[in-house]
């Protein structure tokens, strides 16, 4: 095997450690799927093995290849996702008040932050020989393998809610797949993805019971960190939104490896941003007792009962000194319309979330002016339009009559005629 740089797999739980070279999913120790695991790494390899310039140039994710625990001779199945921008929003800091910039994840090959993890997968699924590959999603991560499932000539078979927005169940059937779209919730479609794995042994890609899942979030820090180290500032929070929680664990272990690597002297606040209405990582990093596991947003792509990754998510809110906070769907909506209006970034409502959320921080005081703060808008707006129409309301009906535009914007007739 030509993996050296990958060691062990720990459990989260436990502490035990495995042999990477199995397939496992989680701890066998543990309660069903509740022992996830994580990859440790030998970093004097990866820091040999990593070459690259740090100076901002990222085509792709795959800059960071000697990070990612894929085998040196396997193939690397990818369609550049990742090396997205980060970009100044100066209308958008004025009206916070606070330095804001936005990393556009939304531009990714299937228009979301999934795509990093989705191109490590199949790389590895591949690479294993495995031809069939499945996962359970409440959207985005059904459309994003079956991209990389197609692009790497794998069978892709997927578990979905059956009331996830109607783009996303369009989008995996165009890649090829097959979309089972379970009458259930989130959480029943991923329990029934993880009894075929078991029964079929159908690889299986799934939020944090695949170790290796995570791994390619990672990136997404790396980037942060690198685009930071040009700016020659880092922020002083970085915010996710949080559904199984991978993301905001996955960014976190990225941008601490490259500080932990000197590559950047400081590291951000990670802040996690839930739903009220799905808020178990967040009950969870507060020790709230009243935790129930109902999901209930509009920004479906967070709509999660039973987060599978608390534990690595809590992590990293701890060792960043960040926190968490919930927010409306109502504050959801009206942060998707205020990216877009002042920066013309179109998001997703999980991808406008984390905006809602730092509205939500600085009037409470946990963002203080004269911070800097990044937003990550993780999935492209045009994957639920239902949504972005009742943040906007519709659109202004008129007869083809120059008439009805004078009297909407009260033109002087003179003007018209002149024109
Ligand atoms: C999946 C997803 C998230 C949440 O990521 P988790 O790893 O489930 O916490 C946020 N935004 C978008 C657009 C997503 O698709
Ligand atoms: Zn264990």
């Amino acid at each position: 095997m030509a993996i050296d740089h990958v060691t062990t797999l720990e459990c989260t739980i436990c502490g035990r450690e495995y042999d990477p070279d199995q397939v496992i999913y989680t701890c066998p120790e543990e309660d069903g799927v509740s022992g996830i695991l994580e990859v440790k790494y030998d970093y004097d390899v990866i820091h040999d093995n990593f070459d690259a310039d740090l100076d901002g140039t990222i085509d792709s994710q795959w800059k960071y290849e000697a990070f990612l625990p894929v085998d040196d001779e396997a193939d690397v199945v990818t369609l550049n996702e990742g090396g997205t921008d980060l970009f100044d929003a100066p209308n958008l800091s004025e009206e916070l008040g606070v330095e804001t910039l936005v990393k556009d994840d939304g531009r990714n090959p299937t228009g979301c932050f999934k795509d990093r993890a989705s191109s490590v997968a199949v790389t590895k699924a591949k690479h294993a020989g495995r031809d069939i590959i499945t996962c359970a999603s409440t959207g985005n991560a059904a459309a994003s393998l079956s991209g990389y499932a197609a692009r790497g000539g794998l069978d892709c078979r997927i578990f979905v809610p059956g009331d996830a927005p109607a783009g996303k169940l369009a989008q995996p059937l165009v890649y090829g797949a097959d979309v089972l779209a379970v009458e259930g919730s989130y959480d029943e479609a991923y329990d029934l993805s993880v009894e075929v794995t078991d029964e079929y042994g159908w690889y299986n890609r799934n939020a944090a019971i695949n170790p290796f899942q995570v791994e390619g979030k990672r990136t997404v820090g790396h980037e942060l960190a690198e685009q930071s180290r040009v700016r020659g500032e880092i922020p002083d929070w970085v915010v996710f939104s949080m559904g199984d929680g991978c993301t905001i664990a996955g960014a976190w272990k990225g941008f601490r490896e490259f500080y932990d690597l000197d590559y950047v002297e400081d590291t951000p606040r990670m802040l996690g941003v839930q739903a009220e209405g799905a808020s178990a990582i967040h009950d969870a990093f507060h020790d709230h007792d009243d935790v129930d596991d109902i999901a209930d947003t509009l920004a479906d792509s967070i709509a999660v009962g039973r987060p599978r990754n608390t534990i690595k998510a809590c992590r990293a809110l701890e060792e960043s000194g960040g926190t968490s906070l919930l927010v409306e769907d109502e504050e959801i909506l009206e942060a998707e319309k205020l990216l877009g209006s002042t920066e013309g970034i179109y998001t997703e409502p999980a991808g406008a979330t984390p905006l809602a959320g730092v509205r939500r921080a600085i009037e409470e005081g946990i963002i203080d002016t004269g911070e800097t703060v990044v937003v990550n808008s993780t999935g492209f707006g045009l994957k639920d339009t239902e949504s972005a129409k009742r943040a906007t309301g519709d659109v202004m009906r008129i007869d083809p009559d120059i008439a009805e535009v004078q009297q909407r914007y009260d033109v002087p007739e003179s003007a018209a005629a002149d024109d």
